[in-house]
C-alpha cells in the first residue's frame, strides 16, 4: 500500500508519513463529493465565487506558511514558493472576479425560427490527480474554474505532498466551502481507477508524466468519463541570427533553472543558430553559473534540491548516458557529495539522437544547447519531439517570428518571452503533452455541459 509521506529533499530522510484512505474512506468521499454537487450547482454563482475570493484572501494571508509547506516538501526555493502562492491566489481571484461574466449563456444566430442558446452548466463531482512541482498553482488551476462552475472535487495529490494537501484542504473549507464541495483523498491508484469507474464520477483532470497520462488516460477512456490531461514537455527555446542575446539568455536561465528545473515548460531544448552560437553559449554560461546550489529555506537561494532523490537519480543517468556518447559538459554534470537531492546547474552540448537526453523529458536542472545552420533547421529540430507544450522564438523580425509559430507543434508559443503562466492565459499541449487546456476562459469549459436550450 502505498504511504503518503514528507520526505526532506535535502536529506532525503523521511519526515511524516500519513496512511492510504481505506476503500470505505473513499467510499464515502466519492458519496459526501455527489451529494454536496446537488446543493452546490444549486448555489448562487456570486457565492460560489464569493468562496473562492475567500480561498484567495487565505493564499495570501497564510503565504510564508504554505511556502514553507511546500520548501520542506519538495524542497523549492522559498523566493520561489511564495511566488507559486501567490499565482495561485491570482487564479482564485480571476475566477472569483472575472468568471462569472464568462458563463452568460451564448446566443446563437439560427436559421430557424425561434431562439436557441447555449447555457454553461456543470457536469458533477471530479477527480483532479496532482503532481508535486507546483503543487499549490496546479490545483488552483482544475479547481477554481470547476468550483464556480458547480462542479464538485476530489483531489488526490502527489504521494509526496501529504502536508501541503492537507493544508489546502483545511483553507478552502475554511474559506466557507461546503462539505463534499472539496475533498482531499490519499488514493492509491486502484482507488484512484476505482473512482474513475464509479458512475458518480464524471471527469478526472491529470498533470503528471505521460506514463500516467497513459494510465488515467485508458482508464477515462474505457469508462467514458472526460479526462483533461496536462502532461510532460520538451519545450524548445529558437535563438534565431538577429536575436536580441541578452533579452534570450535573461529568460532561457531562469526558465530552464527555477524550480530546479522540474518545470513541464520554458527553454529546456535550446536550438541556437550557428551565427550567434558562441556568442550565446558564452553569455549562457555566464548567466547559468550564478545558478549555485544552496539551502531552500534561505531567501537569496536560487537552485535548491530537486524533490527527490529518485528524480535527481534519473537525470544524472540521462546526464551520463549523453556524456559517455560524447556530449560535452559546459558546467557541472557531477552528482555533489553531499545528502539529498542536489545537482547543479548542468549545461550540455553536442547532444544527439541516440543520446536519452534527446528525446526524453528533462526534470531537473539540465540545459541541452543545439546548434543548427538555417532557421528551417531549428524548426524541424524544434518539432523533432513527442512533446507539443510550450516553446519560445527570438527574433527582431516580427514577420520571421509569426512564420516560426505557426510552423511549430505546439500548445504555446512566445515571441522574444517564454510562457509564464497567467490566469488568464490558457495553458496546455499537443502531442504527448497532453489533452485539454486549462486557465483563462478556456479553463471553464472542459468539464461543462454547453446546453443547448431551444426555445420555440
Ligand atoms: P507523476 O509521477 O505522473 O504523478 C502525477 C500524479 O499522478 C501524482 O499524484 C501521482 O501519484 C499520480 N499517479 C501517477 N501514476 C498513477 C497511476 N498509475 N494511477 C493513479 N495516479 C497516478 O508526475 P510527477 O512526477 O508528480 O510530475 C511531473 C510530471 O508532470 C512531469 O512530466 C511534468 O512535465 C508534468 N507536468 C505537466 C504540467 C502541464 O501543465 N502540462 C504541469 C506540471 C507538471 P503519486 O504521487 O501517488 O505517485
Amino acid at each position: 500500500m502505498r504511504t503518503y509521506a514528507t520526505t526532506d529533499p535535502t536529506t532525503g530522510s523521511i519526515v511524516r508519513e500519513y496512511p492510504t484512505m481505506s476503500d470505505t474512506e473513499v467510499q464515502n468521499a466519492l458519496a459526501q463529493a455527489s451529494r454536496a454537487y446537488l446543493t452546490w450547482r444549486r448555489t448562487d454563482l456570486a457565492e460560489r465565487a464569493a468562496l473562492l475570493l475567500r480561498v484567495a484572501e487565505l493564499h495570501r494571508q497564510h503565504a510564508t506558511e504554505l511556502a514553507t509547506l511546500m520548501t520542506l516538501e519538495v524542497g523549492k526555493p522559498i523566493a520561489q514558493a511564495l511566488g507559486e502562492v501567490e499565482l495561485s491566489a491570482a487564479i482564485y481571484e480571476y475566477y472569483a472576479t472575472t468568471g462569472p461574466g464568462l458563463l452568460g449563456d451564448e446566443e446563437l444566430d439560427i436559421a430557424g425560427a425561434g431562439r436557441a442558446l447555449v447555457r454553461t452548466a456543470p457536469i458533477g463531482p471530479l477527480l483532479g490527480v496532482m503532481p508535486w512541482n507546483f503543487p499549490y498553482y496546479q490545483v488552483a488551476r482544475f479547481v477554481a474554474p470547476n468550483l464556480l462552475l458547480g462542479n464538485t472535487i476530489l483531489l488526490k495529490h502527489a504521494s509526496s505532498c501529504p502536508q501541503q494537501a492537507l493544508r489546502l484542504h483545511e483553507l478552502i473549507e475554511a474559506a466557507g466551502s461546503p462539505a463534499g464541495a472539496y475533498t482531499n483523498v490519499f488514493a492509491s491508484n486502484d482507488q484512484v481507477a476505482d473512482m474513475i469507474a464509479d458512475p458518480r464520477l464524471q471527469g478526472v483532470s491529470l498533470t503528471g508524466s505521460e506514463r500516467a497520462g497513459r494510465v488515467i488516460g485508458a482508464l477515462a477512456g474505457k469508462h467514458l468519463k472526460k479526462a483533461v490531461l496536462e502532461l510532460g514537455g520538451s519545450d524548445p527555446f529558437l535563438v534565431l541570427p538577429d536575436a536580441d542575446l541578452p533579452g534570450a539568455v535573461a529568460a532561457a536561465v531562469p526558465g530552464r533553472f527555477g524550480n530546479a528545473g522540474q518545470a513541464c515548460t520554458y527553454s529546456k531544448r535550446l536550438i541556437v543558430h550557428t551565427d550567434v552560437w558562441e556568442e550565446f553559449l558564452a553569455s549562457f554560461l555566464v548567466s547559468a553559473a550564478k545558478w549555485r546550489l544552496g539551502d531552500p529555506m534561505k531567501a537569496d537561494t536560487r537552485l535548491g534540491p530537486m524533490a527527490t532523490v529518485a528524480g535527481r537519480n534519473k537525470l544524472a543517468e540521462q546526464v551520463d548516458d549523453a556524456v559517455a556518447k560524447g556530449a560535452v559538459v559546459h558546467l557541472g554534470g557531477q552528482v555533489p557529495d553531499r545528502d539529498g537531492a542536489f545537482y547543479p546547474a548542468t549545461v550540455l552540448s553536442g547532444v544527439t539522437p541516440d543520446m536519452r537526453a534527446y528525446h526524453e523529458e528533462l526534470f531537473g536542472p539540465l540545459a541541452v544547447l543545439h546548434r543548427v545552420d538555417s532557421v528551417e533547421a531549428a524548426i524541424e529540430m524544434a518539432n523533432d519531439s513527442p512533446y507539443g507544450l510550450g516553446s519560445a522564438v527570438f527574433t527582431r523580425d516580427a514577420d520571421l517570428a509569426q512564420q516560426v509559430a505557426d510552423q511549430l507543434d505546439v500548445g504555446m508559443v512566445g515571441l522574444n518571452t517564454t510562457i509564464k503562466s497567467a490566469p488568464d492565459l490558457p495553458f496546455g499541449g499537443v502531442k504527448n503533452s497532453g489533452i485539454g487546456r486549462e486557465l483563462g476562459r478556456y479553463g471553464l469549459d472542459e468539464f461543462a455541459n454547453k446546453k443547448l436550450v431551444r426555445l420555440a
